[in-house]
């Protein structure tokens, strides 16, 4: 039986009344009472959100000219202003981002903030060289573009518009954000955040700018405007697209699916909680977080027992199609009149009790994952469903494995996971699958410095090249040169 939009839409929207949430993405349940006004919050006007891109612009330059003249130690208690804001603010972020766009789990939220808090670098990752030879000394110098166009998305709104900020900032530039419509609440409580840290510290009134109604026209009229010399671009296939064919310099962050392997070496009590709690992760919202598995077959039962135990709730194959006729939807193009399966934006980053009582079980707050075993060309295999679906695919050799991992994974070079203990098997999937991260033996969140070494970013820029973007990756390469002197050898 065919589901049309229109039932789907009536099961969606009655399963969310009675989780006591409503279509619009609004939770009563979380940041209940909160008011989520794109200009104003609790009464108090939020600073630097304009009706008009151009006046966006206007001020993001003023921005930029101040930030210019800061010394970078200025800068720096700047943005140690910044991070002690975010920290204090961590769970009004989480409260808003899940009340406004409806997805997500705050405690989780709150746990992005206060990561990018910690571990976004700052002035420190701006770092100038020179070289010297017979000809002198040459100096290179990371300098600003000056105003950056950013656009963010809706999965993490405030701590993609807090990460970009700091980085861009540290490296001395203004920042203009044209934010996802579904967040513009949540982004622009963000953005004025920013400015408020910049007030508390003696510096100009507005640092960033957005918008108060961000449209795809006030997005355009950002990718052409003069004073935007850089565009950094969070978001799906879309949106990337537009920003890399605007002309301009552009860094672009796009989608992924990732896969994980589990082979018979890994620890199977390890890579099934791991896995279970990399892809719950705020819902399953992250774009690093486990898609689909692929799993050994003299395993599969162990690991799927250990997913069970860590609060998975395990579907039969005809439960996962009636669910995927739900979550998946038929669209028409309006100008080629082409038909399309694309994700029910209404299903995205939900809790699993919310996605299986759409077809009609009822559980618990402690499921958090919804598995299934599937084929390789299921739906759920196929798309970056971004809602705390897992779907697990028994293999039976390792290039088995490898072979219908890279071809999930669709040639986004995002992001791959595996677990295994043979070094020659986690050697040879990082090599064929070319992902920005890969992630060994850990929840796919280790690969953006959660209980994983190394900084942390929100716009991760495999299309472009950036990977895990930091304050260098908003600056220009300037070179100054002293032919014959200023060497003291
Ligand atoms: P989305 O693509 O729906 O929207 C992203 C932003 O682009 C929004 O601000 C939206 O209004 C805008 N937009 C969309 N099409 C546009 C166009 N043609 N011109 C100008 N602006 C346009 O993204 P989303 O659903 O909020 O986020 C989820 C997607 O983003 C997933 O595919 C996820 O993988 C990806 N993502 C990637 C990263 C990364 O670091 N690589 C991080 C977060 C999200």
């Amino acid at each position: 039986m065919e589901v049309t939009q229109q039932q789907v839409e009536k099961i969606v929207t009655a399963v969310l009344a009675q989780m006591g949430r409503t279509t619009a993405g609004q939770s009563t349940a979380a940041g209940s009472g909160k008011n989520w006004d794109s200009v104003q919050y609790h009464g108090r006007k939020l600073i630097g959100i304009f009706d008009d891109m151009n006046d966006a612009i206007a001020a993001a330059k003023k921005g930029y000219l101040a930030v210019r003249s800061m010394s970078v130690e200025q800068r720096e208690v700047l943005i140690t202003k910044i991070r002690q804001m975010i920290r204090e603010e961590a769970q009004i972020l989480a409260e808003l981002g899940v009340a406004e766009t409806g997805m997500g789990r705050v405690e989780h939220k709150k746990a992005k903030h206060i990561l990018v808090a910690d571990k976004t670098p700052g002035t420190e990752d701006i770092i100038s060289y020179a070289k010297t030879g017979d000809n002198g000394l040459t100096l290179v110098e990371m300098a600003p573009f000056g105003v950056v166009g950013a656009i963010t998305p809706s999965t993490n709104p405030s701590e993609t518009v807090l990460c970009n900020s700091i980085g861009m900032i540290a490296a001395g530039n203004g920042v203009v954000f044209n934010p996802h419509p579904g967040a513009i609440a949540t982004s622009n409580y963000a953005v004025d955040l920013v400015n408020r840290a910049c007030q508390a510290c003696g510096g100009p009134e507005i640092l960033v700018a957005s918008m108060v109604k961000p449209t795809m026209e006030s997005a355009s009229v950002m990718e052409s405007h003069p004073d935007i010399r850089l565009l950094v671009c969070t978001g799906g296939p879309g949106v990337v697209k537009a920003v890399l064919s605007s002309g301009k310099k552009a860094i672009g962050a796009g989608a992924g699916n990732p896969p994980v392997i589990v082979d018979d070496t890994a620890d199977i009590q390890k890579a099934g909680k791991d896995i279970i709690d990399g892809c719950t992760f705020d819902n399953n919202l992250p774009c690093i977080a486990e898609k689909e598995v692929f799993a050994f077959r003299n395993i599969a039962d162990e690991l799927i027992r250990v997913m069970i135990k860590a609060g998975s709730y395990k579907i039969t194959k005809a439960q996962a199609d009636e669910l995927a006729k739900i979550v998946l939807v038929e669209v028409t193009d309006k100008k080629t009149g082409k038909t399309k399966k694309q994700i029910n934006r209404k299903c995205v980053g939900r809790d699993a009790a919310v996605l299986l009582k759409m077809i009609g079980i009822n559980v618990g707050p402690e499921i958090r994952c919804i598995i299934a075993e599937t084929d390789f060309d299921h739906p759920f295999v196929q798309t970056e469903l971004m809602m705390p679906i897992l779907p697990i695919v028994r293999v039976d050799t390792i290039e088995e494995a490898i072979d219908l991992a890279v071809k999930a994974e669709h040639g986004c070079r995002h992001s791959a996971h595996m677990h295994s203990k043979n070094i020659d098997h986690l050697t040879r999937f990082a090599q064929a699958v070319e992902t920005t991260i890969f992630v060994k033996n850990a929840p796919s969140y280790a690969g953006i410095g959660f209980g994983g070494e190394g900084h942390t970013t929100f716009t991760i820029a495999g299309p472009t090249g950036e990977g895990i973007t930091s304050a260098r990756s908003y600056t220009r390469q300037r070179r100054c040169v002293m032919a014959d002197s200023f060497r003291i050898i």
